[in-house]
């Protein structure tokens, strides 16, 4: 079986964009309005003879409570979370982190398996380490900078994703 990695966060952070980046197949709806990806997409990647398939989600809405599995799982994006073997959590590097930012790294905390906090569009490297720092607050561990559009740390990014795989 391939490896299955979720891309996660809220709507509009970059995830379809990294997908269209990374993969080699298929191609992930990149939308400036919020939630246009809908359910969950396969699509298949490797990186340094490493296979493995990335699905896109519609974005984590953050739930009600902050005990997500005590209510019924009602969003794609968790249960990709769930069967996944390593979750990319993308947060937005230019609006910094938000309340819902906030929720959802509570769910994901959960997770039993690799999770890898991704600071996206952070487009310019001589000024990443200003806003990096304000993502340790999340709680989930080291911030990944990178750019999906310009692919600045995606490289960086996918030999740790691959080595943890
Ligand atoms: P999703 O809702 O998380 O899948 O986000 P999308 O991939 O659809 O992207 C939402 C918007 O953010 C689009 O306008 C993208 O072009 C833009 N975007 C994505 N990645 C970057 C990036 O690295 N830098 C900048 N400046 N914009 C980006
Ligand atoms: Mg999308």
């Amino acid at each position: 079986m391939r490896p299955i990695v979720a891309i996660v966060g809220r709507p509009n952070v970059g995830k379809s964009t990294l997908v269209n980046r990374i993969a080699q197949t298929g191609e992930a709806i990149v939308h400036e309005s919020r939630g246009v990806t809908r359910d969950r997409t396969y699509h298949q990647a490797d990186w340094n003879g490493i296979e493995f398939d990335l699905v896109d989600t519609g974005g984590i809405e953050p739930l009600k409570s902050d005990d997500a599995f005590s209510g019924p799982i009602r969003d794609q994006a968790l249960a990709a979370a769930l069967e996944a073997d390593a979750i990319l959590f993308i947060v937005d590097g230019k609006t910094g982190a938000t309340e819902e930012d906030e929720s959802v790294a509570r769910m994901l905390k959960r997770a039993s398996v690799p999770l890898f906090l991704v600071v996206n569009k952070l487009d310019n490297p001589a000024r990443e380490q200003e806003v990096l720092w304000e993502f340790y607050s999340l709680g989930v561990g080291e911030p990944h900078p990178i750019s999906a559009l310009h692919g600045h740390g995606t490289g960086d990014l996918l030999d740790e994703l691959v080595a943890a795989l």
